[in-house]
């Protein structure tokens, strides 16, 4: 359920039998000429949304700003916020969930460069320690890495998850039909031979399937 469209006695309700908050985090940033810039939250919203259909809590509204993006490499639309205001804004974030009781908040970036990843693991590592809310930080790749998809960049894998989540994003006639014309910051298997909203769909499933059994043990307290 999003948080946003709850009424108070939903969201007491919620906290009473499924204290889980998760919080999608993307970036707006170019993903090839066939992907929208907001790829990242718009995936990682869809998959909290359909974790939290299993596990029960609350889906935040996705953040949609991330650091280390494609900006610095030139490409354009790309909107950029410093990794200290990425940092700030998980620590305000877990801070607020944790005071209105939530007990395992779960943040899932879609953008997953290294060193955003990197940020966000390091704030919910040191706002957890030590006390009694579980933080999980993670990019959706993580779960899934022994069925091949380790994260990629608006190749085969970001492609075929939105060609599955929102088909309606995702535009492949704006790809060059020439296969040796080299792709705009696309990294990864060529999407235009590789994905397909099959392989989005299995991979979206192992996600959400991993991520709630996980979420599951966290909320019985299990290590
Ligand atoms: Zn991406």
């Amino acid at each position: 359920m999003k948080y946003e469209e709850l009424l108070p006695h939903q969201i007491e309700e919620m906290l009473e039998q499924a204290p889980v908050a998760y919080i999608p985090w993307g970036a707006l940033e170019w993903h090839g000429r066939h992907l929208v810039i907001g790829n990242d939250a718009i995936k990682a919203a869809a998959i909290c949304e359909r974790v939290a259909d299993r596990t029960g809590g609350v889906v935040l509204p996705p953040v949609y700003f991330g650091n280390r993006t494609m900006k610095r490499k030139g490409f354009r639309h790309t909107l950029e916020i410093r990794e200290a205001t990425v940092r700030a804004m998980a620590y305000d974030l877990l801070r607020g969930l944790e005071s209105e009781g939530f007990k395992v908040v779960v943040i899932l970036t879609g953008h997953y460069g290294s060193r955003h990843l990197a940020a966000l693991k390091g704030v919910g590592e040191k706002f957890g320690k030590g006390k009694e809310i579980r933080v999980w930080t993670l990019a959706e790749y993580e779960v899934v890495t022994d069925l091949g998809y380790t994260g990629d960049h608006a190749a085969k894998w970001e492609t075929s998850i939105l060609m599955h989540l929102r088909p309606d994003l995702v535009d492949m006639e704006q790809l060059s039909a020439d296969p040796d014309e080299p792709l705009e910051g696309v990294h990864g298997d060529d999407p235009r031979k590789h994905a397909s909203p099959e392989v989005g769909r299995e991979i979206v499933e192992a996600i959400v399937e991993r991520m709630a059994k996980r979420v599951k043990e966290l909320m019985n307290n299990e290590q």
